[in-house]
């Protein structure tokens, strides 16, 4: 028991800020150690990509803090998927029935800054400079520091991971008890360029949408930020034939590949050059665990327990609601650390695994299927059951994005639904060709009602 309600969190990231804010505010006593300095001060570090998709389940928990206000006056609305076929066309494919079903585009470092500063207003305190090195399990105390600057220890009532896909606590961890580790690389990195704004200051393209160049086994995908450039992220095999980052591999090299593939974007990233050389190359992956929690006083969330590859826009949304997960279990009343740790893992734990498979096989989608006309005639059957069947047949991607049914639901209803398409749209080229009356027997007889 701690009676006391003291926790040490790792990390001052996304899911470390979200999570002080939250507990600070159900009154307990919040430290977070962050490795990297001050980014109010020093300016943000970035790292990882510079915008992300924010959607329902991270809107909820940032509304259950608070935030929403400051967090949404950023963002920038995507309606769909623009899709850039090659050499033909782009299309806007909706994502949700209108504007109440869209996601929002936000910049990383401006949302990390909201959460430290209602993280500190909530009474944390935050420790930069402050990287975890190890933990004394024996004697419940964190190493913090470097060796350069000094190491210092600081006692510990508990302890929470949300130091990020490399994280220290979970190394720490893993001294004491099998954690069953596994991480999966891709295969595949990223390399992140920009669309500037244009002459008289306005988007060079549609700014309501996500846009994307697909082409099979790679792709290019651009975000809007709110001053007006697009991020564009450009998705390529690590190594093999061209096109691979083995081949693409400077200015040069890249300039060429975007004038053979991706030409109507050239003109739009007129730094082209100088981005691919200086921007670093991202790797990407899943990681497993089979254990998140030590049994007693450490646990670990977010990218920490579950990294996965970006390609439903959900990493960040379900750290979130992780966070609100274990911030709701710690505010009982009389609160026992170890069973709420493995409550928190035993709910999440499925849902996380639910999430990275489902992120995976969005690659797939993206870089590959969303132009073919077979997943176009069933995206429209998928439209169309929604409407005939409100609140049972509901597309993967709704579930997913606009509600908080658990990941592990979305799944499963989306690989039945999924059956459902791919039967009833067998050896139809139209929608009209489909008959409606047996599939909504199908649905009937398939899906249960929400
Ligand atoms: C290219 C790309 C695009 C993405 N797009 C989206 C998207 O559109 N939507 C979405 O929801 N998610 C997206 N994600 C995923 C999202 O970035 C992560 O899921 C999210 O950042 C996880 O938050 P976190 O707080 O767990 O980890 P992080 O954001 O990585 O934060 C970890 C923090 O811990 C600190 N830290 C690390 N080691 C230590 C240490 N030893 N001691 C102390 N502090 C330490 C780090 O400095 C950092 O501040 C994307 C990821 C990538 C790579």
């Amino acid at each position: 028991m701690n009676a006391r309600r003291e926790i040490s969190i790792i990390g001052a990231g996304l899911a470390g800020g979200l999570l002080a804010t939250l507990l600070a505010q159900r009154g307990w006593s919040v430290d977070v150690f962050e490795r990297r300095p001050d980014p109010r001060r020093r300016g943000y570090e970035g790292g990882r990509s510079i915008n992300l998709a924010l959607a329902e389940r991270g809107l909820h928990a940032l509304r259950v803090a608070g935030l929403t206000d400051q967090v949404m006056a950023q963002a920038v609305m995507m309606r769909g998927r623009m899709v850039h076929p090659f050499g033909a066309e782009p299309q806007l494919q909706r994502y949700g029935r209108d504007d109440s079903e869209v996601i929002w585009s936000i910049h990383r470092g401006r949302l990390n800054l909201t959460l430290l500063d209602a993280a500190e207003r909530a009474g944390a305190r935050l420790h930069f400079e402050q990287g975890l090195g190890d933990v004394d399990w024996a004697r419940r105390e964190l190493v913090l520091g470097t060796p350069e600057q000094g190491l210092q220890r600081r006692p510990f009532a508990a302890v929470v991971g949300a130091d990020g896909a490399g994280s220290a606590l979970r190394q720490a961890l893993a001294k004491k008890l099998d954690l069953g580790e596994r991480f999966e690389p891709l295969g595949h990195g990223y390399k992140e360029l920009e669309i500037p704004p244009a002459d008289h200051g306005d988007f060079r393209i549609e700014p309501n949408a996500l846009h994307i160049w697909p082409r099979g086994g790679y792709m290019c995908i651009a975000l809007p930020n709110s001053e007006r450039t697009f991020t564009v992220t450009l998705f390529l095999p690590l190594e093999g034939p061209h096109p691979s980052f083995a081949t693409v591999r400077d200015g040069d090299s890249a300039e060429a590949f975007f004038r053979e593939q991706f030409a109507d974007t050239l003109p739009l990233i007129p730094g082209l050059r100088h981005d691919f050389d200086h921007h670093p190359l991202g790797q990407l992956g899943t990681l497993r665990l089979s254990r998140w929690h030590d049994g007693e006083h450490a646990v670990l969330l977010g990218d920490a327990a579950h990294a996965m590859v970006p390609f439903h826009g959900q990493g960040m949304n379900c750290a979130f609601e992780d966070c609100l997960d274990l911030a709701e279990r710690l505010t009982a009343e009389s609160i026992d650390i170890p069973a709420a740790f493995a409550a928190f893992e035993r709910e999440r734990m499925p849902n996380a695994a639910a999430i990275q498979a489902m992120a995976l096989e969005n690659y797939i989608e993206m870089r590959d299927r969303v132009d073919d006309a077979d997943f176009l005639l069933q995206r429209q059957l998928e439209r169309l059951l929604a409407e005939r069947h409100p609140g049972r047949f509901v597309p993967r991607y709704a579930l997913v994005s606009f509600q908080r049914v658990p990941y592990a639901t979305a799944f499963e209803r989306g690989r039945i639904q999924r059956e459902i398409l791919i039967e009833a749209t067998r050896g139809c080229e139209r929608i009209e060709q489909v008959d409606l009356v047996r599939v909504d027997a199908l649905v009937r007889e398939r899906i249960a009602p929400l």
